[in-house]
Order: C-alpha cells, then structure tokens, then sequence
C-alpha cells in the first residue's frame, strides 16, 4: 500500500525522457529535506549460512519514511537519487544511519551482524573514500558492501582497480550484487574478485517451474568458484530454492523465506532462535 501510495504521489521515473519533468524536480527536493529531517531509515534482511542456517550477517534496505505518502521503497526514489547528483551524500547518510544501529545493538547487548551496505558506483569511485570510511569504523562495527553488476563495464579501469584493491588492502568485504542479470562476464568478474557475488533473484524464480534452471545456476556458481569467489543466492522464497541452494554447495542463503527486512529495533527478534550462533 505504501508502495502504490508513493507511485500514485510521484510519475513514475523515466531515465530516457531528456526534460526533467515538475514531479522529478520536486521529489528531488522533498528527498534533500527527507536526508535533513531524517526521514530515511534502513531495514535490515538477515544472510544465512546455507548449511547450518545461522546468521552470518544482514543487508541494509533503505526506506522513505515519508510523513506525507507512508512507506516508500527504493525502487521508487533511488532513480531520482541517482540521476540527480545525490547519490554521494545519500549513501553517506546511509552508512551513518548503519554505524548508529549497530552501535545501538551494541550498547543493548546484541550480537552485531556484518551489514552490507548497497552503494553506488559514483560514490565508490569519490577520491578518498575508502580513507572515509576506516575514518567512520569502530571496533563495534562490521560492514561490507554490495556493488552492482550492473555498475561496472566490462572494462575495468586502473583507477576502479585502485579501489578495490585499497577496500581489500582495509579488510572490507565487497559483494558483487544482482550476479548473472547484466552483462557480466567472466573477464569482469576476474579483474573484480569480490569476495562473493549475490545469485540475482531473477535466475532464482525459475527453480520452481524449470528444474533445468539449477543447471543455469550450477554453471554461474561453479565460474564463481573458480574465481575463488563465494556464492551467496537471494530471493530465497521456498523449500524448492533453499533445497537447490543446499545441493549447489553455495555458502549463503537470503529471502523471505527466511527472514524480512524489518527496522532495527525489530531484527534481533525476528530472528528464529535457532538462527543465533552457539554461545551467542
Ligand atoms: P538488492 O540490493 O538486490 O536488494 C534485494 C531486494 O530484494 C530488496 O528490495 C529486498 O527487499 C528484496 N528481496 C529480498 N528477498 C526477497 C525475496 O525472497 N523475494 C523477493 N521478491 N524480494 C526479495 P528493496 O529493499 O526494494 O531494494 C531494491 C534495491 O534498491 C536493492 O536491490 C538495491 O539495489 C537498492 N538499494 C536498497 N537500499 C539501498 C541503499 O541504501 N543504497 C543504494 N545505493 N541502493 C539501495
Ligand atoms: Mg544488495
Ligand atoms: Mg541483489
Ligand atoms: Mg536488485
């Protein structure tokens, strides 16, 4: 509901149209003052080791807390974000926004998931970065994060490299996400060695009608394999795709069969007893 209320108060955003329509242009500032009033919050999806399905982190999942429209999701303001300069500054907010609710979790006793932070490719790519974010971490915290597949060209430039290799160099993980549903080839893939790629949910639908699809699956995680690259698959919604996860021998399982993006005050308890690692 929160979703079509967010639609039916915005046009929907279309990135071939070249005049920037009033509805883009006032998003745009309604989003500024939503970074300013903090009405940007993050939700958090657990990650599951595959065979003992305990948790091994989660994934930060923002959302517009919107006075005025509810609810509304990413895919609803992140092309506004994106195209509009933003997308530096909004990921920054984010990355605050986790450090805080990991230091809430902290100070209330709770084991600290590794969260994974999405980020855009234009703030991975900001000089100094990786030196701003060490500048942020501390010792309580625990974060990786996801670039999209999508993002990077099949060329990777020196200076993407550099990058990457300086997040390495700091010991922060980096996930390559939406695996399998762009134009990813094995040549990217081995120039970025991420430590995992994320199994796009797109190429995990099929299981249930289309058990040659595990196939598909079983050649992406193998070439990941390969690369030394672990294999996490999302969108993980029935026994029928947890069960192919299993017999893929992939290390990480996240759906919402599983487990939902809930607020941070709500993930400890959403979390199945059984999910919480022994002694914790
Ligand atoms: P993503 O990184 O691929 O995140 C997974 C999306 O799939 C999330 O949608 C999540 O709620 C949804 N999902 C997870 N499990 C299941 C499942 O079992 N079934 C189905 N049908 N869906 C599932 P969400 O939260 O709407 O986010 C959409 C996209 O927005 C994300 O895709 C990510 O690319 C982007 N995004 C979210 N938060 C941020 C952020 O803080 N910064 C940036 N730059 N991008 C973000
Ligand atoms: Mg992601
Ligand atoms: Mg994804
Ligand atoms: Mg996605």
């Amino acid at each position: 509901a929160a979703k079509s209320a967010g639609r039916s108060c915005y046009k929907v955003f279309q990135p071939d149209v070249q005049t920037t329509s009033h509805s883009d242009v006032s998003m745009y500032v309604d989003l500024v003052r939503a970074l300013e009033d903090c009405e940007i919050e993050c939700y958090y999806q657990p990650q599951f080791d595959t065979r003992t399905l305990e948790i091994i982190g989660a994934e930060a999942l923002v959302r517009w807390n919107c006075p005025q429209n509810g609810l509304i999701l990413p895919g609803d303001f992140l092309p506004i974000v994106k195209t509009s300069g933003l997308a530096s500054r909004f990921d920054e907010y984010v990355m605050n926004v986790v450090l805080k609710d990991q230091t809430r979790w902290a100070n209330a006793g709770l084991e600290i998931p590794t969260v994974a932070l999405n980020i855009s490719f234009d703030h991975l790519m900001q000089p100094g970065f990786v030196d701003q974010v060490q500048s942020k971490l501390q010792p309580h915290h625990a974060i990786s994060f996801e670039l999209l597949e999508t993002a990077f060209l099949d060329d990777i430039t020196e200076d993407i490299a550099a990058v990457l290799a300086q997040m390495r160099a700091a010991g922060i993980p980096f996930d390559l996400d939406d695996f399998g549903s762009g134009h990813s080839s094995v040549v990217a893939l081995q120039a970025i060695k991420p430590h995992r790629v994320k199994v796009d949910r797109q190429l995990v639908a099929p299981l249930e009608t289309n058990p040659a699809q595990f196939h598909i699956l079983e050649a992406l995680t193998c070439v990941a394999s390969l690369q030394g690259c672990g294999v996490l698959i999302e969108g993980i919604e029935t026994q029928t795709q947890l069960q192919a996860a299993v017999d893929l021998g992939c290390e990480a399982v996240q759906g919402f069969l599983l487990g939902r993006p809930v607020p941070a005050d709500e993930f400890a308890a959403s979390l199945p007893a059984s999910a919480l690692r022994a002694g914790a």
